[in-house]
């Protein structure tokens, strides 16, 4: 079997959705999801070459050998990563057809037929106890038994430094502005949370993301307020950069702090992990490597006694291929979904719907990803200028 097309289509969803097409000599085709980001399409274009004429079964050696070929436009991190993950990902799909086995089969087997997904739910729709508890009540009807909300910037017209360079303009997590955290501003935050808390009861899980945005300290000091709460974690509360400072904030934090959504590759988390510098380890498996290489990154995590809950904004393409690999970590933990607000999310594709029951995705027994692109939907919501697989 032989490679003989790669592809893109990128869909408007609440992130841009940029599904990856590889064709074969054979007819079997295989479809992977790339993280979003400004020239993604354009790096998978770059690789076809790379890949082109090649077995598509040799899925370890084809990823070292899109990361040579990329090596100095940067193939540690950024967008060249997520790049290559797209297209690690459609190999294993087209290696699980020919096979005849769910890609799960391929990465070890598994620990678990029905994968745990918690409800992204950013905001309340206005920075209110009542406005809070209705959003998690709301995650919770839906039968998901873990959410997640941002506390970053909930109020930053109240809380944003006026006199900061943009202020009022880009007010919002963008801006660039590192602010003290205020007591005023933690205690919003605390009512927030405690709302949510309150109307979900004691035993949904319910895990914070703060986007990079603090210093260590009121890290630090934040943690210790929201404590009471019992959280699943707290998620990026410094900058992803200094592993260091983020052991700080994680050894003096009675709450686990998680993060990983902005490390690429074994190599990029692994300062995390053997450090211990988290609690949580969180690899966006479109955007890390790919399924092998977060296979990897979830087995070293393992062996320093580390959970894996997996970062997701993707549509179901990247969501069931994420699956297939969190099937197999036995230190698996929970896998985000952050499309709640799609209504379209399920008719992407074809076959047994909804993906999501009472906050688990049952993993198909159908060869390789084991779902079906509907690509009348995947053309109505084609973003600007977009072709499908063309
Ligand atoms: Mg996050």
């Amino acid at each position: 079997m032989k490679i003989t097309g790669v592809s893109t289509a990128a869909l408007r969803g609440n992130f841009e959705w940029i599904l990856v097409r590889v064709a074969t000599d054979e007819g079997v085709i295989g479809l992977g999801e790339c993280y979003w980001g400004a020239g993604v399409e354009t790096v998978v274009r770059r690789l076809a070459p790379v890949v082109m004429g090649e077995d598509p079964h040799n899925v370890d050696w084809l990823y070292q050998k899109m990361v040579r070929g990329m090596s100095g436009a940067g193939s540690t991190g950024g967008t060249v990563v997520a790049a290559i993950s797209g297209i690690e990902l459609a190999l294993w799909d087209i290696k699980g057809q020919a096979l005849g086995t769910p890609i799960y089969n391929l990465l070890g087997g598994r620990y678990r037929e029905g994968i745990r997904v918690y409800a992204d739910c950013g905001h309340g729709r206005e920075a209110t106890p009542a406005a809070w508890a209705e959003r998690a009540r709301n995650a919770v009807d839906l039968g998901f038994t873990a959410i997640k909300f941002d506390i970053d910037n909930i109020a930053p017209e109240r809380f944003a430094d006026p006199h900061h360079v943009g202020a009022g303009r880009r007010a919002g997590w963008l801006s660039g502005q590192q602010r003290p955290l205020s007591n005023a501003e933690i205690d919003l935050i605390v009512s927030l949370v405690g709302a949510v808390r309150e109307v979900i009861g004691p035993h949904i899980d319910l895990a914070l993301d703060c986007h990079w945005n603090y210093n260590t300290r009121d890290a630090i000091q934040l943690a210790r307020e929201l404590a009471p709460l019992r959280l699943m974690w707290l998620e990026d509360p410094t900058p992803p950069d200094n592993v260091e400072a983020l052991k700080r904030v994680t050894d003096a934090s009675p709450v686990p702090i998680c993060t990983g959504e902005n490390h690429y590759t074994r190599h990029g988390l692994r300062p995390l992990i053997t450090t211990q510098a988290v609690d949580v380890v969180q690899p966006d498996i479109p955007k890390v490597g790919g399924l092998l290489e977060a296979k990897k990154i979830a087995d070293l995590a393992d062996i320093y006694y580390l959970p894996v809950a997996a970062h997701n904004v993707c549509s179901p393409v990247g969501t069931l291929a994420a699956c297939h690999v969190c099937a197999g970590m036995r230190n698996f933990a929970v896998l985000e979904f952050h499309a709640q607000d799609v209504d379209w999310w399920d008719d992407l594709v074809l076959g047994d719907r909804p993906l999501i029951r009472d906050g688990y995705v049952t993993l198909p027994d159908a060869p390789g990803l084991g779902l079906t692109l509907n690509e009348d939907v995947a053309r109505a919501h084609l973003a600007d200028g977009a072709t499908l697989f063309e």
